[in-house]
């Protein structure tokens, strides 16, 4: 089947999908889904197939995993015999070469850096990102027919999941956030975006960029994803741009929510078996168990995001779980001289150059100052501290950075409970 058509297949699918009217509807919903996803993709993988008998599996028996394990059993949890070296070696090929066309016999190799900064990769086949799209599609973006409608993409990477969308409905332009802002707003300014899709800390400075008037464009809608959109930027973006404005919760491992009509976010529970692990009687931290992948099955993995239920659920009616807001994925954005540089990029750039260390943070505690702590083997230490700076020096002069100080030390700061801020920006007064 082709692309496209899969996309129109798999989005009747999801518009077809009936309504849930109760939470024993989902629970219904999940445990049939769940029974198939036992027989079609985890009797396929060497790590989970002694798990399912007589084409069945009791959830409760799987051991919980997080990304530690989940990369180190990469070679036996995949259901396409991809080896990890392989995965890695052609990921990192794609990112650094900026091309992206990353494949392993059809299967699009991402790479991807999670909490501790460390390197993981991501495997979708052509179903998996049909179903992405026609999820973003049906959740996210509404197709207008009859007319195209340009969506302007900011992205630190254009893997080919999000690149695959061109049809008479969309047309995608992808904006590298590689490049410094300043580059990128003549060409947003020439493309005139129907929607606007991009982390918020780059939408405020979109924002900024039209308020100043060095831009003039009319998005209909703006999508926020991939950091925490604080109330205060969410009511200066809609006031900037009048615009609909939605927030996706997405990351590597899977499109995990998105806002209805009254802006609350609400789980893909339809996709998605999310169990929690409490920390009080409001906040937990989600386990997901993705029944729509097969490639790279993702069962009871456990996330960083620390996420807060919303108790009342919602008044549009939805019966899929409700969140409040999501607390863990508050990282900072570092600022010298009135030059944003994105923690993303950062921790991206880093994983590309080094692997050798446990955990590190990097925290801006002065205008111009930098300390940065690395947990690692002692004798790797020395080298690790010129690796990070020279990462540093080099992607802050591409930003007309220079005269930063750095600082080092040989561990992390690290408050148990808090999730690892990897890259943070103090308040130190400014
Ligand atoms: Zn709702």
């Amino acid at each position: 089947m082709r692309f496209k058509f899969k996309i129109i297949y798999y989005w009747l699918k999801i518009l077809t999908l009936p309504r849930f009217d109760s939470r024993e509807d989902i629970e219904k919903h999940q445990s049939k889904q769940l029974k198939t996803f036992a027989k079609k993709v985890l009797a396929k993988s060497d790590f989970y197939k002694r798990f399912v008998k007589n084409g069945t599996f009791v959830l409760a028996d799987l051991p919980m995993i997080s990304k530690t394990e989940f990369m180190s059993n990469f070679n036996e949890i995949n259901t396409k015999g991809i080896l990890l070296d392989e995965a890695l070696s052609v990921a990192m090929e794609g990112e650094n070469s900026r091309n992206f066309k990353s494949e392993i016999n059809g299967i699009t190799v991402g790479l991807s850096t999670g909490t501790n900064g460390k390197r993981g990769v991501f495997l979708a086949s052509e179903d998996e990102r049909a179903i992405w799209v026609a999820l973003v599609m049906s959740r996210v973006i509404k197709p207008k027919f009859f007319k195209r409608q340009k969506i302007a993409f900011f992205l630190r990477a254009n893997s080919n999941l999000y690149s695959s969308v061109e049809s008479s409905l969309f047309e995608f332009k992808y904006f590298d956030i590689f490049k410094p802002i300043a580059e990128l707003l003549p060409e947003l300014q020439v493309y005139q975006p129907d929607i606007l899709a991009s982390q918020p800390s780059i939408l405020i400075d979109i924002a900024e960029a039209q308020k100043n008037k060095i831009i003039a464009i009319q998005p209909i809608q703006v999508i926020s994803f991939a950091e925490v959109l604080h109330e205060s930027d969410k009511i200066r973006i809609k006031q900037i741009f009048n615009a609909k404005l939605s927030e996706v919760y997405q990351c590597t491992e899977g499109f995990l929510g998105v806002t209805c009509e009254n802006g609350t976010m609400h789980l893909n529970e339809d996709f998605i078996h999310f169990d929690q692990e409490w920390i009080d009687d409001q906040l937990f931290y989600p386990i997901i168990t993705d029944f729509s992948r097969h490639s790279q099955p993702v069962v009871k993995y456990k996330l960083n995001d620390i996420l807060q239920i919303r108790k009342d659920g919602c008044s549009c009616g939805s019966k899929l779980i409700a969140l409040e807001k999501i607390i863990g994925r508050e990282d900072d954005v570092l600022i010298f001289s009135e030059k944003k540089v994105y923690p993303d990029l950062i921790s991206r750039r880093i994983a590309l150059k080094t692997d050798s260390f446990n955990k590190y943070t990097i925290t801006q505690t002065g205008p111009m100052e930098l300390l940065i702590g690395i947990e690692c083997e002692q004798t790797n230490y020395d080298s690790l501290t010129n690796d990070f700076q020279s990462v540093l020096v080099t992607l802050f002069e591409e930003f007309g950075i220079s005269e930063v100080k750095y600082d080092f030390q040989n561990n992390v700061d690290y408050t148990t409970g808090n999730k690892l801020r990897k890259i943070k920006r103090l308040n130190y007064g400014n």
